[in-house]
């Protein structure tokens, strides 16, 4: 499988390279170069496969060709060996024709490790073959640095850098980051905002002398590797709820828009979708963009669903390039013209086609609280403020009643403790696997926001020591 990126100067790859190379040298994120496609005999095929062997028969396509290819099934049995819940990611019915998909069974309880564990390991096999090192480097305010940390710790080949805000993550997520006992292990807690931390991110990749030195490499949610593995989920409740033989749609609480397009992925490859709804907090700008075809950045507001504080959606720039007839020119040129202003619109007949499928409901603080207050009563269950945006956006979007819908559950309660009790009176517990996260010993070093600092910290404490 060949790979283009969606701004089209940047070298055609493989999976090897585009899986390391994470942003293309354009500035381009990567794509297949063509979808791969099942028939609908084919994905009937897939029905009753547990989650490991489905999460092989989905990815195979997109990695024809790679050194990896081989190590597929043991990857995939080996990550999801690890997640709590025997079905991976459960479906849970929660009225007629609703489900949710309880997307917080891995390590770290929220749906990135769907991906991250696996991409950890195919870090890990593709390092071994080719005899070399990389330094991760991120940016996190709350849920990807604790994966990123989770699927990469003690792995052979790579040392891993997070910097997080001090004092601006919840205790749950620093806590999941800094008492990983690993000598690859290195948590920075800068003195600054999480727009702090991403600058000195960006700044360390922008700098080629050092970011050849270090090897450096990313995992967020940008990288190919990990859209390709959160395919894997939609195929699975298709299949549970009568795909291919019924349309489903899927309500995705959404920041990056890194979730949701593996969802238009799996409909790429032929699972009938009838509707992605993308679920935001008062960060809109989605939904606005749905409703009017221009997309337009306003500033970023604090909310109880901190991981959707987003204006920018970079995964936004697939799905623009793909339905906008893959003119790598026009996006260049949108994305040029964003940059500048704050906003560019979309060609009317394209917007059309994007409306056609997907369409965004937006909740604010209040409404989430109260979601979570009233889904407790009704059901007896809690769920998390990202998850509650977005059972809220699956009834307000007036979804055919005969059309199964799933609400993608993103994060477990417990992550978010203080906002659950507020709406509900309940303190949800950690699961028994985190049952010890406030007993265990914190490890990091503090810095000032300073980039020749993070530098020097990177430079004495990863390079030198790293094998
Ligand atoms: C990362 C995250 C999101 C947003 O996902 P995107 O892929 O960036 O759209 C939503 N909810 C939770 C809990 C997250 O951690």
């Amino acid at each position: 499988m060949r790979y283009v990126s969606t701004r089209g100067r940047a070298p055609e790859l493989g999976f090897d390279d585009v899986l390391l190379a994470g942003l293309a040298t354009d500035g381009g994120l990567y794509v297949p170069a063509a979808w791969p496609r099942f028939s609908a005999a084919e994905i009937k095929a897939l029905r009753g496969l547990d989650y490991a062997a489905l999460a092989e028969r989905i990815m195979a396509p997109f990695m024809q060709g790679s050194v990896l290819a081989p190590h597929l099934g043991a990857i995939c049995r080996e990550a999801y060996g690890r997640f709590s819940h025997p079905a991976v990611a459960p479906l849970r019915q929660v009225g007629a024709n609703e489900w949710i998909m309880e997307l917080f069974c891995g390590p770290t309880l929220a749906f990135k490790d769907y991906a991250l564990q696996v991409v950890g390991l195919m870090f890990e096999r593709l390092l071994a073959a080719r005899a070399s090192h990389i330094t991760i480097v991120g940016a996190t305010s709350g849920d990807t640095g604790s994966a990123a940390i989770e699927a990469t710790r003690g792995r052979k080949g790579i040392d891993i850098c997070i910097l997080h805000p001090a004092g601006r993550t919840s205790d749950v997520q620093r806590r999941q980051m800094t008492t990983v006992q690993a000598p690859n292990v290195h948590n920075v807690a800068l003195e600054g905002t999480f727009d702090d931390c991403q600058d000195i991110v960006k700044a360390l990749f922008a700098d080629a002398t050092f970011r050849t030195d270090a090897n450096l490499s990313a995992v967020n949610s940008i990288n190919w590797a990990r859209i390709m593995a959160q395919v894997v989920y939609y195929f699975w409740a298709a299949l549970h709820l009568g795909a291919p033989d019924r349309e489903i749609a899927f309500v995705v609480p959404t920041g990056n828009f890194g979730n949701v397009f593996a969802g238009f992925v799996a409909s790429r490859m032929g699972l009938p979708v009838a509707k992605f709804v993308v679920g935001s907090n008062r960060n809109d700008i989605l939904t606005r963009y749905f409703e009017t075809g221009t997309m337009s950045a306003g500033g970023v507001v604090p909310s109880l669903s901190p991981s959707m504080d987003i204006q920018i959606s970079s995964n936004f720039e697939r799905l623009l390039f793909d339905m906008g007839g893959r003119d790598a020119g026009a996006v260049e040129r949108s994305m040029a013209q964003f940059k500048q202003s704050g906003s560019y619109a979309v060609n009317e007949e394209h917007h059309k086609a994007m409306a056609a499928l997907f369409t965004g409901r937006r909740l604010d603080d209040e409404g989430t609280l109260k979601v979570i207050g009233e889904h407790f009563r009704a059901t007896g269950d809690l769920i998390d403020p990202h998850s509650a945006v977005g059972v809220s956006a699956m009834r307000a979007a007036g979804i055919p009643k005969d059309i199964p819908r799933v609400a993608l559950a993103t994060a477990h309660p417990a992550k978010f403790p203080d906002a659950v009790e507020k709406a509900t009176g309940v303190r949800p517990a950690l699961p028994p696997a985190l049952a010890n996260l406030f007993n265990l010993s914190e490890h990091f070093t503090t810095l000032p926001n300073d980039l020749d600092q993070v530098k020097r910290f990177l430079r004495t404490n990863v390079m030198a020591k790293a094998q």
